[in-house]
């Protein structure tokens, strides 16, 4: 990056007195001095002015299943126009993408105009855009456009995200967020803290705001052996989604595999997934699902009325054999978020 005329200025942030700056765009809320980065390593105070460094700076972009994301209840058999970028305002050990989560070198990357991805999206035949390998609330300028000009076109649009982000800058994404897939990553502070290097209630304070807002909501927690799977916490996970969300929200009860710092734990038994969903059934969650781990039965989508099959998947490949316009072929039961995007 060259001068600052070259550079995107950063939105949602507050000019101090002292020529720092306040960052409201996460909840870490930094603030920056001058000549500083803030957690994520992506917005830099230059002379009193934030800079969002990676606006339209691509490290990674790809054709994927909706399913992949996992999105099992938005736009399912679907594909989605996934676009990454670098850096995250998390520090988790166990990070699977941390290649481009936890770097701070963007001088390589290709830059991707807003309209030129909105046009790959629809030539590649892709029905939604999703934000997606690394944090995109660290990249609000960019996709808040890319987001807005999506809908105009009639793509469906997705933030695949950790939570984190504060409810103004949330407030702004929602007239052009469809989907929200968000990582409760477990149900205790003491995990974020240790873990991720954040706190549990934002991530709680964002997930129940996308949902209020009418978003497609599905959570995703990646079980680590003796690190979150302890049954109590699960249960008050999946307490708390059926009490503040809804029973109808999906959950995915992902397998961990060891990687970064965390390459000395085990990988995730089946059985302890397993555990996960069996509580998450007690607890009056309709949509309960296994991730990472192939062809496992608690993959399919089974109507939460009837029982009947609705979806059969296979790793990311779905088939739909009981859905007709959102609903249930056998008893006629509206699936929730099967029917397409919110309006
Ligand atoms: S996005 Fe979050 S981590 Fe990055 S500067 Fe803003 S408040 Fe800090």
């Amino acid at each position: 990056m060259g001068d600052a005329e070259e550079l995107h200025e950063a939105e949602m942030y507050r000019k101090e007195e002292d020529g720092s700056v306040t960052c409201a765009l996460c909840s870490h809320r930094c603030h920056i001095k001058e000549g500083r980065r803030g957690i994520c390593g992506v917005r830099e105070n230059r002379r009193g002015t934030l800079y969002a460094l990676t606006y339209g700076k691509i490290s990674a972009e790809a054709i994927d299943p909706i399913e992949k994301k996992p999105l099992f209840h938005y736009l399912p058999g679907t594909t989605t126009y996934s676009l990454g970028g670098i850096g995250c305002n998390f520090r988790c050990r166990h990070c699977q993408n941390w290649e481009i989560s936890q770097s701070d070198d963007f001088s390589h990357l290709a830059f991707l105009k807003v309209e030129d991805a909105v046009a790959r999206a629809l030539a590649s035949g892709c029905r939604s855009i999703a934000w997606t390998y690394n944090e995109p609330t660290i990249w609000h300028e960019y996709t808040r456009e890319m987001a807005a000009r999506a809908r105009a076109k009639g793509l469906g649009t997705v933030y695949v995200t950790n939570g984190y982000i504060t409810p103004e800058a949330l407030a702004e994404m929602t007239p052009h967020l469809e989907a929200y897939r968000v990582d409760i990553k477990a149900f205790t502070d003491d995990f974020y803290r240790t873990v991720c290097g954040a706190h549990l209630d934002p991530v709680l304070a964002s997930t129940k705001q996308a949902y209020e807002a009418g978003m497609h909501v599905e959570t995703v927690t990646l079980v680590i052996p003796g690190m979150n799977d302890d049954p109590e916490d699960i249960r008050d996970l999946c307490r708390w989604v059926v009490r503040e969300l809804g029973p109808e929200v999906p959950m995915h009860f992902t397998a961990f595999h060891p990687d970064y710092h965390m390459r000395d734990t085990p990988a995730t038994p089946v059985a302890v997934l397993e555990r996960c969903h069996a509580i998450a059934r007690e607890e009056g969650v309709q949509y309960p699902y296994l991730g990472n781990v192939f062809s496992h039965p608690a993959q399919h989508t089974h109507c939460h009325a009837c029982g009947a099959l609705l979806i059969e998947r296979d790793a990311f490949h779905s088939r739909t054999v009981g859905l007709e316009n959102g609903r249930c072929t056998a008893c006629g039961e509206t699936i929730p978020g099967m029917a397409g995007k919110r309006g």
